[in-house]
């Protein structure tokens, strides 16, 4: 029989985010016929709305500190995070094009501030490596032969391939196209699914005081999620009060710590709004304050200290009566405010819905995938890119460079023989 050398090894790539156009770029420049299938009109979706609309598409860290920030399953990524690191990832797309700029806490962004180019770049490579793109096309099901991957089905028809790479996403922000098919696609071919919780989600709150705070947004400020007893996290940075509770950089991150809680026992956010001070070092600069102010009502008093929409409710919570001078408020009430402005607590009534969650914790088992390919230690020449795997991680660009890490890994492995 002669073998068919010259023959290029058909690759099939679900879905065309972040870990599925990488995934297809690699495996096309290893040297495969690459197709790739999006239920969507058009490419990385999700993409486009990274980093509110900038793409915050990496972390200019080591592999060492990639893994340290991927609280799920970090260490599953070790090689395919040393495979293309966030440098190799960097150098990638600036060949492509894209010139990149590093930012607070080593945040990589595109110079012009646009993800739209992130994306305009991955087509133009798509296209320069001949990968076929079929847009509105739902794979459907993953077929198989005795343990081996043989094509699959989308809805308009069956395409045969010598490899797949499921690449399918989470099941958050579902307008972009990751509704979950992926895991579903998984599952029916054998593997386990860990169940699915929001992590980098939003917080609620029952207080009666959020109405009051919402749009609030707070800079430099310490926030922590504590127990009755103890605190479990703690984080320095920028938060926001919305209608329904908590958002921003350091409450998405404290999230992860509630990936496991029930609700049966209560959580608090905590906030210390004055970080940089000590408990002595506030209580003198309030001292210094009250005595500038010194006839002035206590509820006009706080202007310097905080911002405005706090004030009021700092008022009402501090019990102070409002319209006391300051100079006859007590030492003891003093003292009260300042431990107020160092621990202003919140119950935690839980967190918002799955559909809202930056990336999804659960998914495909890691126990059935070879860390060093990408590929499915059930099925042969199936692989797995992306969130569709039982991976997340902190925000700062984590959870881009793992998805492009375990694509490229997934690419060419599924190319070569
Ligand atoms: C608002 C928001 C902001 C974010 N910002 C950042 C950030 O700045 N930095 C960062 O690192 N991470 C960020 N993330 C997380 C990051 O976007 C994801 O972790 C990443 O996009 C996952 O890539 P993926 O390719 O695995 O999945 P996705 O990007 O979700 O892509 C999956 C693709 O598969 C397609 N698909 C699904 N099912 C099928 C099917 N049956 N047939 C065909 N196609 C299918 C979908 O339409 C989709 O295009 C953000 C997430 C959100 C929601």
């Amino acid at each position: 029989m002669i073998k068919n050398d010259f023959k290029k090894k058909k690759v099939l790539v679900v879905g065309a985010g972040a870990a599925g156009i990488m995934a297809a770029i690699k495996a096309a420049e290893t040297g495969a016929e690459v197709t790739l299938f999006e239920k969507n009109e058009r490419l990385g979706k999700k993409l486009g709305i990274t980093g509110k609309g900038r793409c915050n598409l990496t972390n200019d860290c080591s592999v060492k500190e990639l893994v340290a920030n991927m609280p799920g399953n970090g260490k599953f990524l070790f090689s395919s995070l040393s495979r293309l690191n966030s440098q190799k990832t960097q150098e990638l797309f600036t060949n492509w094009g894209v010139p990149l700029k590093v930012e607070r806490g080593r945040r990589v962004f595109p110079s012009s501030d646009k993800a739209a180019d992130v994306i305009l770049a991955l087509r133009k490579r798509l296209e320069e490596l001949d990968v076929k793109v079929i847009y509105n096309q739902r794979v459907t099901a993953l077929l198989q032969a005795d343990n081996e991957i043989i094509g699959l089905k989308t809805s308009d028809g069956v395409f045969s391939g010598q490899a797949v790479i499921l690449a399918a996403g989470g099941s958050s922000y579902p307008t972009t196209g990751s509704t979950g098919d992926g895991y579903q696609l998984a599952q029916e071919i054998g593997h386990q699914i860990i169940p699915l919780k929001p992590a980098l989600i939003p917080l609620q709150t029952e207080s009666i005081y959020k109405k009051d705070l919402q749009g609030l947004s707070l800079r430099n400020v310490s926030v922590s999620i504590a127990t009755e007893s103890k605190v479990l996290g703690q984080e320095f940075g920028e938060m926001l009060f919305t209608h329904f509770g908590f958002s921003g950089p350091v409450v998405l991150t404290l999230s992860r710590l509630l990936l496991n809680w029930n609700g049966s026992s209560p959580r608090y956010l905590k906030i210390d709004l004055k970080p940089a001070l000590s408990f002595e070092q506030l209580d003198l600069r309030i001292q210094r304050d009250f005595l500038k102010f010194k006839n002035r009502a206590f509820k006009n008093s706080l202007n310097e200290l905080l911002p405005k929409s706090l004030i009021p409710v700092i008022i009402e919570m501090s019990k102070i009566d409002p319209d006391k001078p300051v100079h006859s408020v007590t030492r003891e009430e003093r003292l009260y405010l300042i431990d107020l402005l160092k621990n202003l607590s919140f119950r935690i009534s839980g967190t918002r819905p799955l559909a809202e969650a930056i990336v999804t914790a659960g998914g495909v088992s890691t126990a059935q995938i070879d860390p060093k390919t990408m590929e499915s230690k059930l099925i042969k020449n199936l692989y797995f890119a992306g969130e569709v795997i039982d991976i997340d991680g902190f925000t700062g660009g984590y959870n881009l460079q793992a998805a492009f890490s375990t694509g490229f890994t997934a690419g060419y492995f599924a190319a070569i023989d």
